[in-house]
């Protein structure tokens, strides 16, 4: 489960990590209200369970009273990368002097935690890792010895800080990064994380360290020892990825247009990677699993319309425990009640693919066309989405 950046911030702050004041609002006057009690200025930052907002325009710094709720009103009609924001976080501004990157993830090549900094942050650390692997300290963390002193001083020592810079309380940047290390390393074992993510971390102008940002995933498998997270998590406005989980499969919206449904993890990837060949772009991953049954996919295919940015569908199954009859049924099931009017493009193979493709010619559904194969299916739903003008309306709304 992927915690907001508010929420991550929260348990930053009870695990004793410097963060700034902040407030949540849910609407502008909320956000001019929160300005108000914090000072300007401040900084307006769309809450999404995805990075790149900065460079979305979801993240404004507003230095004057009546910038705040303008920009906030923007952001609340923004969607980043398939996500509507569901609400901002209005935190106090700071002078930033340095962008650090500080993070422990787990490591599937580890098979274990991995601390990870770079002297580099603010950036995507992807791109970090590409262009100057040497840039990046990563160091598996021994699960049982717990993140020890060398460790963290290696941290310390490619931050390269002044040694006398400290912040406007007398601590020594050094000491309080370390501080940091050690504080999150606390805080993915207790929170059962399989990343916490700080990025960036910066050092201000007077000398602070400060968590600027977020990023904390809780392992799915560990929500039963979480009861308040996942209480509040459910609460809320029942993202995507909440209602995939709940049915049972995996969803991440990406943001281009071509909606992708499939069945299993590499067969989903290397359908996004053929599309992007093919010129395309794919508006999410959607794994429906091994055996999968009608109303999972009638679930999914919902889940990938209510995007309202995809303007062409592909569906390519490869039964193997599944059986395509019963995705034909839940395709049949959706898109036979005449909701959907942008192209779909349905590619079946292996188990069942006969009886599946019966079960959609009997059906005779408007703008849905049986591929020959997984790279015809590519082909044409790129073909159809550039053919396609607009994205989809769902005729019943
Ligand atoms: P992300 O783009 O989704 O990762 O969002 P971040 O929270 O990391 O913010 C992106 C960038 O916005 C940061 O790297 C900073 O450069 C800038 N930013 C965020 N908060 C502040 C702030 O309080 N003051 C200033 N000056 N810049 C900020
Ligand atoms: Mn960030």
């Amino acid at each position: 489960m992927d915690l907001l950046e508010h929420r991550g911030k929260r348990l930053f702050a009870d695990a004793g990590m410097p963060v700034l004041p902040s407030r949540m609002a849910l609407s502008p006057a909320e956000a001019r209200a929160a300005a108000g009690e914090l000072g300007l200025p401040v900084v307006v930052k769309a809450q999404v369970k995805t990075g790149g907002r900065g460079k979305a325009g979801g993240i404004r710094l507003c230095r004057a009273e009546g910038e705040v709720a303008a920009a906030t009103a923007d952001i609340l009609a923004m969607t980043i990368r398939g996500q509507a924001v569901a609400g901002v976080l209005v935190e106090k501004a700071v002078e930033i002097a340095r962008e650090l990157y500080l993070a422990i993830s787990s490591s599937r090549a580890q098979r274990g935690p991995v601390l990870i900094f770079s002297a580099e942050g603010g950036v995507d650390i992807e791109e970090v890792a590409r262009r100057n692997p040497g840039a990046l300290v990563r160091t598996p963390v021994d699960p049982l010895l717990g993140l020890c002193d060398y460790q963290v001083r290696d941290v310390v020592a490619a931050a390269a800080l002044d040694p006398e810079l400290a912040g406007p309380d007398g601590t020594p940047a050094k000491q309080a990064l370390a501080g940091v290390v050690r504080a999150l390393w606390r805080l993915y074992l207790d929170s059962d994380a399989t990343l916490c993510e700080v990025n960036p971390l910066v050092v201000t102008g007077s000398g602070e360290v400060v968590c600027l940002d977020s990023k904390v995933t809780i392992d799915d498998n560990a929500l039963y020892r979480h009861a308040e997270l996942k209480a509040e998590a459910e609460a809320g406005v029942e993202d995507r990825e909440a209602r995939a989980r709940k049915a049972g499969f995996a969803f991440v919206a990406l943001g281009g247009d071509i909606g992708v449904l499939g069945n299993g993890a590499g067969l989903v990837m290397s359908t996004i990677d053929q599309i992007a060949g093919a010129g395309g772009s794919a508006a999410d991953f959607c794994d429906i699993g091994g055996g999968a049954r009608a109303e999972v996919v009638a679930t999914a295919l919902d889940v990938i319309l209510s995007m309202g940015s995809v303007s062409a569908l592909l569906v390519s199954i490869f039964g193997g425990i599944t059986r395509c009859d019963e995705v034909a049924r839940g395709l049949v099931e959706v898109l036979g009640q005449a909701r959907v009017d942008v192209p779909v493009v349905v590619r079946l193979d292996g188990n069942a693919a006969a009886e599946g493709r019966a079960v959609l010619a009997e059906a005779r559904l408007p703008g849905l066309t049986v591929a020959a194969g997984a790279a015809e299916a590519v082909r044409l739903v790129v073909a159809g989405a550039a053919a396609h003008h607009g994205p989809a309306t769902r005729r019943e709304d």
